[in-house]
């Protein structure tokens, strides 16, 4: 099986009718996630959202404009090669609150496992919780702006996969800020982009 055929695979037999957390209950759609299975770059988000459970695809409301715009800058497109885009829970919970630990722990076997197939050579986590899942950074006053100040290592002792982590904010924290306070979405912005610069700069570190 090549990774595109392993990655449906997994998501036939496994996550499309999965009921391992409470989240199958509310859930319209599993978004398992979307893109190239041989990835250099996998972006790691929070959860799906209203828009996403309805169509069943990561980052496809207002907040997934926002990241298709900061991608476009980086010159990403996640309809080209090279970028795979998922969550950590893969059903939404309700409301749009953060997913509850037992929640990311149910669902983190799908995350570890589509890692594993793609081998990308760089993560970029969006938001808070898959920095502190991913980083295992789980004190309860760990931020986005400590995340983000350091390069991390992804390291699974049971795929055997490590490669760098890069944290960021995710695109919902633009969102919020672009009527109340838009200097904070212009600040944050920048920092995303240049996030991903720092990123895509583990796969090419020519200047
Ligand atoms: Fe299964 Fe993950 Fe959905 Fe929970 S969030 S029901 S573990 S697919």
């Amino acid at each position: 099986m090549n990774p595109d055929e392993f990655l449906s695979y997994l998501y036939r037999s496994r996550a499309e009718g999965c009921t391992r957390c409470q989240l199958h209950a509310t859930r319209d759609k599993v978004v398992f996630g979307v893109g190239d299975a041989d990835a250099d770059l996998v972006l790691v988000g929070e959860g799906p959202g209203a828009e996403e459970d309805r169509l069943g695809e990561p980052f496809v409301g207002a907040s997934g404009k926002i990241l298709d715009g900061i991608l476009r800058r980086v010159g990403l497109d996640r309809e080209r090669p090279g970028l795979y885009i998922c969550n950590v829970v893969k059903c939404r919970p309700p409301g749009n609150r953060d997913p509850e630990p037992e929640e990311q722990a149910a669902c983190a076997p799908f995350l570890h496992t589509q890692l594993r197939i793609i081998r990308p050579r760089v993560i970029v986590t969006l938001g808070r919780v898959p920095g502190m899942y991913l980083t295992g950074q789980l004190d309860d006053d760990v931020t986005v702006g400590y995340l983000r100040n350091h390069l991390w290592e992804y390291a699974n002792g049971v795929t055997g996969l490590r490669c760098p982590l890069v944290c960021t904010y995710h695109p919902s924290y633009v969102l919020r800020n672009l009527d109340s306070d838009p200097p904070q979405a212009r600040t944050a912005t920048i920092k995303m982009i240049a996030d991903l610069e720092k990123a895509l700069r583990v796969i090419d570190p020519s200047p």
